[in-house]
Formats: structure tokens, C-alpha cells, sequence
């Protein structure tokens, strides 16, 4: 492909998700199971190399037991762990889990905050995390959430060459126009569980064959 401009790549950016919205209107945002800011913000932390289906199939114990920060902080780490067993790196993940409700009470009155940099600071939360519980539970978006789904379409799209997530949702901001931001996590999750498969994409059907540099 020969190097493109940035303002060619922003337009191509934006025809491509012009398309993605025509087939993935967006209804519900965070395809997770939550119902408030503090479940969401658990749900997406224990969702890290692991699929929100198995995630949904431990947060309705998780959250019966700890159902806000000031019980989640008075866990123990064994516990809350031998709960999210089945899910990868249970044991960080419910370590990380117990620290977070105990920083929200210490030091946010037992709320989850509504900032990038306030989100950043709770243990075991990045920015992946951030910008969905802002754009989830706040309808506010500062940035881009890049999951795997992202991040590998992002760089097959030729929209960025950075092999790190912070590095390639710098390079998404510049070329995709701030109003869409919120809708880009959630159409790119979609377009690529059904097309853009990490190891067999179907690029004979895909709707926007026309516009990917990586298409056969
Ligand atoms: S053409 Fe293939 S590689 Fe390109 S976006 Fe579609 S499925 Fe992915």
C-alpha cells in the first residue's frame, strides 16, 4: 500500500466505520452484564484475556456476595479468587479486585470516578478499562478502548503499526473524528467476532472488503 496521507487515512477511517455502523447500529455499548458504574468497572477488569460470556457467568455470584465497594474491600483475596476461579489470572485479577473497592473507599467516598486520570490511578484498571466504564457507565468518551478486537483490526485496517494497545489508540484518535470514539470499542468487538477473525478472517463476505488494506 503506498503511504497515505493523514487526511486519506482519516477519511478512510471513517467510510470504514460509516459501513460498521450501517451493520452494527449501536444500541447497548459494553456487551458485558452490569447495573452500575462499580459492577461494570469489576466486570471489565476480570474480562482481561478472558471472553465477557465468562465473565458473565461468575459476576452474578461475585456481586451477590460483594455487591458494592465496601463489601468488595472487606474481602478476602482467597475468597473473592476461589469465586473467579474459572476465569484466567484469577488470582491477580481478585487481588486487583479487593484493592480497587478499598482505593474507591479511601479515596472517592465509595464512588467509582468519573475521569480518565482518577480511573487510571485504581489498582489493576489501564486505560482499556477507563474508557469503557467513561463511555458505559458516564456516556463519556476520552479515548478509545483498544481489546484484542481493536488493536488487530486497527493494524489489518493499516490505521496504525504500533504493537502496543496505548500506542495504537494514539494513533486511532488522530484519524477517526471524536464524536464517533464511543462506538468504535463496540463495533470493532462485533465486526470482529463475525468477520475479522484473528486467525481466519472471512474476508469473502466481509462488508467492508473493498476498503481493507488487508483483504486477500
Ligand atoms: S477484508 Fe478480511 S482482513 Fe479486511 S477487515 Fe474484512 S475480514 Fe478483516
Amino acid at each position: 500500500m503506498p503511504r497515505e496521507s493523514r487526511a486519506a487515512k482519516t477519511q478512510r477511517a471513517n467510510a470504514l466505520l460509516d459501513c460498521l455502523a450501517q451493520v452494527y447500529p449501536v444500541e447497548e455499548k459494553c456487551l458485558l452484564q452490569y447495573h452500575d458504574a462499580f459492577s461494570l468497572l469489576i466486570s471489565v477488569m476480570l474480562s482481561a484475556q478472558t471472553t465477557d460470556a465468562a465473565v458473565d457467568k461468575v459476576t452474578p455470584v461475585l456481586f451477590s456476595r460483594w455487591p458494592d465497594p465496601a463489601s468488595l474491600a472487606a474481602a478476602s483475596v482467597a475468597e473473592v479468587s476461589e469465586t473467579i476461579h474459572s476465569l484466567g489470572f484469577y488470582h491477580t485479577k481478585a487481588k486487583n479486585c479487593v484493592l480497587c473497592a478499598q482505593k474507591l473507599l479511601a479515596d472517592f467516598g465509595g464512588d467509582v470516578p468519573d475521569t480518565m486520570a482518577e480511573l487510571i490511578s485504581l489498582p489493576g484498571v489501564g486505560r482499556k478499562t477507563a474508557n469503557i466504564v467513561l463511555n458505559c457507565a458516564f456516556n463519556r468518551a476520552e479515548g478509545i478502548a483498544v481489546d484484542t478486537h481493536v488493536f488487530r483490526i486497527a493494524r489489518r485496517w493499516r490505521l496504525s503499526a504500533a504493537t502496543e494497545p496505548t500506542k495504537v489508540e494514539q494513533d486511532l484518535l488522530k484519524v477517526i473524528d471524536s464524536s464517533r470514539w464511543s462506538m468504535v470499542n463496540h463495533s470493532l468487538v462485533l465486526f470482529g467476532r463475525e468477520y475479522c477473525d484473528a486467525r481466519n478472517p472471512r474476508c469473502a463476505s466481509c462488508p467492508v472488503v473493498d476498503l481493507c488494506p488487508a483483504a486477500p
